[in-house]
């Protein structure tokens, strides 16, 4: 297991010991940065936000260079729940009461083309093997299904989204769990591996002209006479523009850069595989699951190594601190068993965590900073759609002088507050997780007496 900071401890290849790692399918290799290089774009960050930009821009035409600090893919980008889907770390709903019901649908529509971009992206590459399943179920833990009807009818209603109301007694076909009581289901989403969707991705951009390079962390973004000079520990970049997608992990310093690294609240969450002979008599659905809980757990069925048997992948929790628990195996299964009591036999195989970068309005920082200098960043936990739509639409301004990224521009560079905002994060976490279970034991004793 390997802290989200400590690549030293990585297993070879550079990558953190995780699922995705041990079942990664043709990573690409790419170099480390030596010496000099002039580029008209360059992209500082490899996970999917820079890849994408990475991608698109070289088949718009343009000469890119990638500068990735360690592999690509390394962070949350190969390392996430692989759940694909509509919308953005903040609700459409809440959107929508801030900016209004037509900004809403706008914003809803590109998380969307986000979403046709990866499966797209995988259908036309012919790696069918990298999607693992359909639908979401999000279900509820308390009685109370009438505030998820109203959402359900909301979506349908106002942004074409189909959701449909599953009721407890036909939960029974998917799940067997006296936890949930209610759920949603979506067609729409799927789950992918999302290692390999990252080595895939990378390897279209170098395939269309990018260069890209890994071990190139950037340490230094200055401008010189109207030209960007991105610095590594071996080389330098001359750009004419460049992308920030660095998301967590603090990007270079200096200037604007520093404004975006210090809007942005870097938040850990945790993912585990295990095995178990009794899989399936919890769990009969082949998409992604998970309940609708403020800080809720979601998981999902995958295969095992080598294709043997079947494994479940569960993420859960959030926390501020950076490095891993020491007993993180142990308390995700205790996560899961509190739902899946039948599952006594578990047996974890992988624990690894991933850093999220949060602005505090949990909407991407997306757009032109000005001087040639762009953000592509801060996809909180609902980045495999946003990433690509984020790379796509930066991409685009910068080759064709598209102004879509602009209904990104009430989202601004708020300081996320330094430790004090990481502590704040925290016991909000803390405060949303108490507000969850007084809910659930209210719906328990209505359960038992009938109130
Ligand atoms: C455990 C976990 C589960 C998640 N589950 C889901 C899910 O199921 N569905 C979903 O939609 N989203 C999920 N997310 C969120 C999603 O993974 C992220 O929003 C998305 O991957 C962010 O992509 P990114 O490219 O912005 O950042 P990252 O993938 O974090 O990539 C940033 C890259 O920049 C590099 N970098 C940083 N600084 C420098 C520098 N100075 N020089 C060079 N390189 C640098 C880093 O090394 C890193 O590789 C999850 C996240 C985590 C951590």
């Amino acid at each position: 297991m390997n802290s989200p900071d400590n690549p030293q401890a990585a297993p070879p290849g550079g990558h953190v010991d995780s699922y995705y790692a041990a079942t990664a399918r043709s990573l690409p290799s790419l170099p480390i940065l030596e010496g000099r290089a002039e580029t008209a774009v360059c992209v500082i960050g490899g996970g999917l936000a820079g890849l994408t930009a990475a991608l698109e821009l070289a088949r718009a035409g343009q000469a890119v260079v990638l500068l990735e600090a360690e592999r690509v893919g390394w962070a949350a980008s190969g390392r996430n729940g692989g759940f694909v889907s509509a919308s953005f770390s903040e609700s459409i709903l809440k959107l929508e009461e801030r900016l209004g019901i037509e900004h809403a649908r706008k914003l809803y529509s590109l998380s969307l083309d986000g979403v046709s971009y990866v499966r797209r992206t995988i259908e036309e590459n012919g790696r069918s093997d990298i999607i693992g399943g359909h639908g979401w179920l999000k279900m509820i833990r308390h009685g109370d299904s009438a505030a998820l009807k109203r959402t359900a009818e909301r979506m349908a209603q106002d942004y074409g989204a189909s959701y449909r109301f599953v009721a407890r007694n036909e939960l029974a076909q998917y799940v067997s769990s006296k936890r949930y009581h209610g759920g949603m289901l979506d067609l729409s989403p799927f789950h992918i591996h999302p290692l390999n969707y990252a080595g895939l991705v990378a390897q279209l951009a170098v395939d269309a002209g990018a260069r890209l390079f890994e071990k190139s962390k950037v340490i230094a973004l200055r401008r010189e006479a109207g030209t960007w000079i991105v610095e590594t520990v071996r080389g330098t970049v001359e750009a004419r523009q460049v992308v920030l997608a660095g998301s967590a992990y603090g990007g270079p310093s200096g200037g604007l850069a520093r404004r975006v690294n210090a809007a942005i609240l870097p938040v850990s969450t945790y993912v585990v595989t295990a095995r178990s002979a009794r899989l399936e008599e919890a769990i009969r659905f082949e998409g992604c699951l998970g309940d609708t809980r403020r800080a809720g757990d979601y998981y999902r069925i995958v295969d095992g190594p080598g294709g043997e048997g079947r494994r479940l992948l569960w993420g859960g929790r959030i926390t501020t601190r950076r490095s891993l628990p020491p007993h993180l195996g142990e308390e995700l299964a205790r996560d899961i068993r509190s739902v899946y009591p039948q599952l006594d036999d578990l047996a974890i195989e992988h624990a690894w965590a991933g850093l999220m970068g949060y602005a505090t309005h949990k909407m991407p920082l997306l757009g032109d900073l000005g001087d040639g200098l762009w953000a592509c960043t801060a996809f909180g936990g609902h980045g495999l759609n946003t990433t690509a739509m984020g790379g796509r639409l930066v991409a685009q301004a910068i080759a064709h002088d598209d102004d879509q990224w602009r209904l990104f521009t009430p989202f601004t560079l708020n300081w996320g507050g330094g430790l004090a905002g990481r502590l704040a994060t925290q016991l909000e976490y803390w405060r949303l997780q108490f507000l969850d279970r007084i809910e659930e034991a209210r719906a328990r004793r209505q359960a038992r007496f009938g109130g």
